[in-house]
């Protein structure tokens, strides 16, 4: 099977998966019920694949969709405040073709950046099961196989960043505990992605100011500098 096959096939799996049967329904739910503003959308409600460029240096790992957003889109962070604040600030740092993404139709190209999640369903209170994010590991675990110039990984949020370290154990690579900071890039060796930790984009972060624009700025010019 060759590459594009192969993509294709994991797209196909991931968004056929009904493995967490709380998940499931939940995001059945989501969809069926709707909120007020997107009553006449019909949402995505299914998994939601990974998204961008297949000959990506870079990963951007994050938690998993949001109700109203990828849930309705069925487009990694699209349609949410975090995706505004993510593709706004990808867009400055010349990885994305558009600032504003609204659909899966929108033109949305990303240069040399793939995005992912520790968990492909919505859920509740934006909290997905340990056994959840495992059950859903397999998915990434062929991400990393398939994106072959994979340089790093950019991890939103603490979750996403644990996941990674667990995938790489997983993988049988020695990895010590390490810390959850900010603008914290970790080299393993071995060959595998570098890590760098940022503070997830989502509305709690960004609108306290715990997260800034020029934060997140920052992030991608050093995620930039460490590609080369
Ligand atoms: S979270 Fe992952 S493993 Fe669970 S149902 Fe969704 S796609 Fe499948």
């Amino acid at each position: 099977m060759n590459l594009e096959d192969r993509w294709i096939k994991l797209e196909e799996e991931i968004v056929a998966c009904r493995k967490c049967a709380r998940l499931v329904a939940y995001r059945e739910e989501v969809a069926r019920t709707r909120r007020k503003a997107y009553h006449d959308q019909e949402y995505w409600g299914k998994p939601v694949p990974g998204f961008g460029d297949p000959k990506a240096r870079l990963l951007i790992f994050g938690l998993a969709p949001g109700a109203h957003g990828s849930n309705r889109t069925g487009r990694m962070f699209t349609g949410d405040s975090s995706g505004e604040f993510l593709y706004s600030a990808l867009y400055r740092a010349g990885f994305a073709n558009q600032a504003v993404v609204s659909s899966r139709s929108d033109g949305l190209l990303l240069n040399d950046i793939f995005i992912s999640a520790a968990c492909r369903c919505v859920p509740p209170d934006n909290k997905p099961m340990p056994q959840e994010m495992l059950n859903c590991r397999p998915f990434i675990l062929v991400e990393l196989d398939l994106l072959a110039r994979l340089r790093g990984v950019v991890a939103l949020g603490k979750i996403g960043f644990d996941n990674i370290l667990a995938v790489y154990r997983q993988k049988g690579y020695i990895i010590p505990a390490l810390e959850f900071k900010h603008g914290q890039f970790y080299d393993f060796g071995y060959g595998l992605p570098w890590l760098l930790a940022s503070y997830h984009p989502s509305r709690q972060n960004t609108q306290t100011g715990r997260l800034t624009e020029a934060m997140f700025d920052s992030i991608w010019s050093q995620a930039r500098s460490k590609m080369a």
